[in-house]
């Protein structure tokens, strides 16, 4: 009987690879010497205390802050920077641009369109970025709205909805890109613990339906647990350790990993 936390399917293709990744914000040194690998398929959940860089790493990957050091690598293609003769080249915009449609966030904050309708918000990437029909991206987007149970809000605006029901649209959004890689930046912080389960049901049904990559940041250790093949903490922008869920929550190496676990178990 497979389990959630069997090897991923396709185990053994790296789709993101960080090599000596530094993040620094001024004198700030973020993230040092940061090295892993997710492979193909593989749900990895980053925990560790607050301002250990978890985030950091998945604004990078999201291209959404400019990384200072190293290389990160999509597929085995630069997402940022390329090595030629042992300097840091620049990649272009289009290249980054295209290897940033195969990548899905979503965030604490939801950060859907607040003039669009919950339609508009799913279909405008799908439309204005991968060039799809308006029709196609439409029954799309409804496919997906009922996945989400949200069959009957198409016509809403965001404001008019519950937290829950935002990351829920949020979520759907982001599957609409049908992404390679999926990120979760802690998102069911903002909401209220009643609409939490939800949330997290409706994920965990992505990770079991389908084969996106994950790379989750969350304070939910029980969703960490179930979903995730593996979990790496995080302490001071460098890895404490990483393991199975399993050995992780259970038995970990570190004195840093069990005093964390001990304070949010
Ligand atoms: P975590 O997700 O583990 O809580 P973050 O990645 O959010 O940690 O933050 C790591 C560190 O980076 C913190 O010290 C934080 O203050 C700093 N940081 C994050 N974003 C910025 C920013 N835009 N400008 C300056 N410092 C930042």
């Amino acid at each position: 009987m497979p389990t959630p936390t069997d090897p991923a399917p396709d185990a053994g293709t790296p789709v993101i690879e960080f090599v000596d990744v530094e993040k620094r914000f001024g004198d700030n040194v973020v993230l040092k010497d940061l090295d892993f690998t997710v492979e193909r398929g593989e749900r990895v959940t980053l925990i560790g205390p607050s301002g250990s860089g978890k985030t950091t790493i998945l604004r990078l990957v999201m291209t959404l802050e400019e990384l200072t050091g190293g290389y990160i690598y999509i597929d085995g293609e630069p997402l940022t920077h390329r090595e030629r003769e042992g300097r840091r080249v620049p990649v272009s915009k289009k290249e980054q641009k295209r290897l940033r449609t195969r990548i899905g966030m979503v965030f604490q904050q939801f950060n859907l369109f607040p003039n669009m309708t919950v339609l508009e918000n799913i279909v405008e990437a799908p439309i204005h970025v991968l060039g799809r029909s308006k029709a196609e991206a439409t029954e799309k987007a409804h496919d997906l709205l009922r996945q989400v149970g949200l069959s009957d809000k198409a016509d809403a605006h965001p404001t008019s909805l519950s937290g829950g029901q935002q990351q829920r649209v949020a979520i759907a959004r982001a599957l609409a890109m049908d992404p390679e890689i999926l990120l979760l930046d802690e998102v069911t912080s903002a909401l209220d613990p009643e609409v939490v389960g939800e949330v997290l049901n409706i994920l965990r049904t992505v990770a079991e339906t389908t084969n996106v990559t994950m790379l989750i940041v969350t304070h939910e250790m029980g969703f960490a647990r179930d979903v995730s093949h593996k979990v790496m903490m995080f302490d001071g922008g460098r890895v404490v350790e990483s393991g199975p869920p399993e050995k992780i929550f259970s038995d970990p190496d570190h004195e840093r990993t069990q005093a964390f676990l001990s304070a949010v178990l």
